[in-house]
């Protein structure tokens, strides 16, 4: 038989899907094991969301609707980003897409042809990579150190920019790092990519969960220049703990947003109806719920952080949103643990769920290998529990 497609056939399955599917296997097989891996809320979906879901299948409201979405959906989406971002988009500008990583797909399928460069800041969110190969176009990656907060400066910016590069994919705040960009950062970063002419992929995704006080800035409100040339990607999972329901966004220019349209009315149609009816509510109504859970992520990431950091062998930053914690393993690295050598984070991870039943994701395929995140979107009971766990697998 004549070989599969090369570019399918070298994409690796999604890290944190992957062990998100191995804990839930564990548990359903009765393992007392700790879930930090995928990034998903514990919280429920809000009942006047979920009413709305049912109230749509009630009125039959279970047809193929437009591509970029209803408009209700669409036009809550412009009154979410101009409330919280000071941004002006119409409907027309706002393509909504089977989760927010189906409208990072679109947004890139608009941008990029084969052999095109994307530049990605590693310590990365994993699909990133592989997506921009899966477009047959080439991810460059600069590296954020931790010495640096995770971010990016302006000259590491400019010297990955060559004549092949396209757009670069900017996520603010960040998943894995938990970091934020101030205005000042993005401003810099921005002029860099007005300058060599460079599309920004904006993930905005996390942007209602940022702490200590600290207000947003999304990259397109800092001016016409960048806006003309940033796609935003943005969704309910996160915000509103809707990971299932599957519906996500991107807003763009018109000429951007209607490629971007056309795309995906050839692979999935559109977004489900019913779930369109829900993120219309979660979008357009009442908000107190996400700033409750935001309060609830703020408490859980002190905490963790704080008792992170008394124990000897492992520390962390102080992520500012997101709801991720990175790990940092250096200390351990070379060192036997329970009969295994932990040379990166994938060695640490496997012996952590093996002997330590704690399921956390290596960050290897986040370009980021001496680290492991945690996804601190659980329970104080579980951080405590997961904690007590990393403190007696290290002392054995
Ligand atoms: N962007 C980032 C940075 C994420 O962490 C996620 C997590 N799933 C997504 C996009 C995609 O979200 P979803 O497809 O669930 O809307
Ligand atoms: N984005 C989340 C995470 O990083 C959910 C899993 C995924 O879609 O990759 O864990």
């Amino acid at each position: 038989m004549k070989e599969l497609s090369q570019i399918a056939s070298t994409v690796r399955a999604s890290t944190t899907l992957a062990i998100d599917a191995m804990f839930k296997q564990m548990k359903a097989d009765g393992i007392d094991v700790i879930g930090f891996g995928a990034g998903e809320p514990d919280f429920h979906t809000p009942d006047n969301i979920k009413e709305a879901g049912y109230a749509a299948i009630r009125d039959n409201f279970t047809c193929y609707t437009p591509t970029a979405g209803i408009l209700e959906l669409r036009k809550a989406a412009c009154i979410r980003l101009k409330e919280d971002c000071g941004l002006d988009y119409v409907p027309a500008q706002i393509v909504m897409a089977s989760g927010a990583k189906h409208a990072l797909y679109g947004a890139l399928h608009a941008l990029v042809d084969p052999g095109d460069e994307v530049i990605i800041p590693a310590p990365f969110w994993v699909t990133y990579f592989e997506m921009v190969r899966m477009l047959g176009a080439v991810p460059v990656i600069i590296t954020a150190e931790e010495s640096a907060g995770f971010k990016i400066t302006p000259e590491q910016l400019a010297a990955a920019v060559t004549p092949k590069t396209k757009a670069i994919i900017l996520n603010n705040p960040s998943n894995p790092t938990g970091m934020v960009y101030s205005r000042e950062e993005l401003r810099a970063l921005a002029d860099v990519c007005v300058e060599k002419d460079l599309y920004i992929v904006a993930d905005e995704i996390y942007y209602r969960l940022v702490y200590d006080g600290q207000t947003f800035t999304s990259i397109a409100a800092l001016g016409e220049d960048v806006k003309e040339r940033t796609i935003i990607i943005n969704g309910v999972s996160k915000s509103y703990a809707m990971t299932g329901w599957r519906v996500g966004y991107a807003a763009a220019p018109d000429h951007i947003s209607k490629v971007m349209s056309n795309y995906l009315s050839h692979s999935t149609g559109a977004p489900c109806s019913i779930a369109q009816k829900a993120a219309a509510v979660a979008l357009g109504g009442p908000q107190e719920k996400v700033e409750e859970m935001r309060k609830a992520f703020e408490q859980r990431r002190n905490h963790l952080v704080e008792r992170m950091n008394a124990i000897p062998g492992v520390s962390c930053l102080k992520p500012e949103g997101a709801f991720y914690v990175m790990m940092n393993l250096k200390e351990l690295l070379g060192k036997t643990i329970h009969g295994v050598t932990i040379h990166d984070a994938d060695d640490f991870a496997d012996a952590f769920l093996k002997y330590g039943l704690v399921a956390t994701v290596p960050c290897t395929g986040f370009g980021a290998p001496d680290f492991v995140r945690w996804s601190y979107a659980t329970s104080m009971e579980n951080i405590d529990a997961g904690l007590d766990r990393l403190e007696k697998f290290l002392a054995e």
